[in-house]
């Protein structure tokens, strides 16, 4: 059922579903159809505060009537309203704003190496990544992700990544040269299939990073904006790091990326050597200034948690009941994924079949990304969804199994 028929205007780039939506209201999305679905992928994780937020419309419609767009070359006082708060929220004191995540990892990547540069040591450019990874799909960033089914057919990967096993500490260590600049990771890699680091190897690492002079990078696009419990997923682990990639639920579906940096990290990112044209502009802040008015007011992110809690337990049960479908669930906060035990595009098509929309990622791995402000009502919902999609499967199973000759 894809849509991606050779009269299409389009690359065929996506194998997109023949659904087309037409409006949402929070957890809710509406089709053409007039058909109502419960939206568990916030667009990848990317309507953190669901569809059509009162607080975000107004910001947007108030901004539109005032300006939308100036380029860097003039003070944007919405993008240091924003710049500053970031700040204030996280370990960070700079911050670069992009239009996307792939963006946001590029200055990260690009202000490890200007750091190595601005001392002295043009020579560490190298950075390490590790196997799972996704990064996003510039021609830097799927070097670093290092996954072959993206690289491939876009001529010499770019000059500078090494992958190491995810997790392994011995291998992290030996593949340090003297070149290498930085340790690039999610905290939680999401399209790898929602697999945490363990906060004792992130220790390690950062000591690691502190010993060599090495910049740590967090990739936090999928992470970050209360999507794991807290602003940012390094606030969980006890381990901060020297430079962080967000966007996704940045703008709250406005397209929003931000680097941030310590002082110490950025401190070679000098005037002209590095810039964007939309970044940043104030229609973008606005949307973003709103998403954090929301995301830092006082109790949401306990709220995410309890939600996080309350999902993980029900799904817990639906384990049980359906062992032959689902082996765990796993993951934090509202970036929660079940290891499925069939193939992923049936479990998929079954979902789809209860109007529950999931995104799919590695390792055979169902990724539930509610909007964050998803109700107990909507959570118990979506877990009736997957119960009925699970039974399905099951008897499908039944149907096709070979029939014993009595
Ligand atoms: C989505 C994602 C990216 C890429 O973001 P884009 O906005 O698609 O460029 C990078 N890293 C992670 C962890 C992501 O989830």
């Amino acid at each position: 059922m894809t849509a991606s028929g050779s009269t299409s205007p389009l690359y065929a780039t996506f194998a997109r579903a023949d659904v087309a939506f037409e409006r949402g209201e929070g957890c809710w999305l509406i089709d053409t159809r007039g058909e109502r679905w419960l939206d568990f992928g916030s667009g990848i994780a990317v309507n953190a505060l669901g569809h059509a937020h009162p607080h975000l419309v107004e910001a947007l419609k108030a901004q539109a009537e005032k300006v939308w767009h100036v380029c860097n070359a003039f003070r944007i006082p919405e993008q240091e309203q924003l710049g500053a708060r970031l700040v204030a929220a996280s370990f960070a004191d700079r911050v670069f704003f992009t239009n996307s995540g792939a963006e946001a990892l590029e200055c990260a990547i690009k202000t490890a190496r200007r750091y190595h540069f601005g001392k002295g040591h043009p020579e560490r450019f190298r950075v390490i990544t590790f196997e799972g990874a996704f990064h996003g799909r510039t021609l830097a960033t799927i070097a670093a992700g290092g996954q072959a089914k993206y690289l491939e057919g876009f001529g010499p990967k770019v000059e500078g990544f090494d992958q190491v096993p995810f997790g392994d500490l011995d291998a992290l260590k030996a593949a340090i040269v003297p070149e290498t600049a930085a340790i690039l990771l999610e905290p939680v890699q999401g399209e790898g299939g929602v697999r945490p680091f363990d906060p004792a190897f992130l220790k390690a690492v950062r000591a690691l990073c502190d010993e060599q002079d090495l910049m740590l990078i967090f990739d936090e696009v999928q992470t970050g904006i209360g999507r794991s419990g807290h602003l940012y997923a390094y606030e969980g682990t006890g381990v901060t790091p020297d430079i962080l990639a967000s966007a996704k639920g940045l703008g709250g579906g406005f397209p929003v990326g931000a680097c941030l940096a310590t002082e110490r990290a950025s401190a070679a990112m000098t005037a002209g050597v590095h810039g964007t044209t939309f970044g940043g502009n104030p229609l973008a802040m606005a949307v973003g200034n709103a998403v954090l008015d929301v995301i830092l007011a006082d109790g949401f992110l306990d709220r995410v948690k309890a939600a996080s809690l309350r999902l993980k337990q029900a799904l817990g049960q639906v384990i049980d009941h359906h062992p032959t479908v689902f082996a765990e669930v796993r993951g934090e906060g509202l970036l929660l994924g079940l290891k499925c035990l069939k193939p992923l595009p049936e479990v998929a098509a079954a979902f789809r079949g209860q109007h529950l929309l999931t995104i799919g990622a590695g390792d055979n791995v169902m990724r539930l990304l509610p909007p964050l402000i998803v109700s107990d009502e909507e959570i118990q919902d979506a877990v009736r969804r997957i119960d009925r999609a699970a039974a399905q499967l099951e008897a499908a199973a039944t149907d096709t199994a070979p029939k014993k000759t009595a």
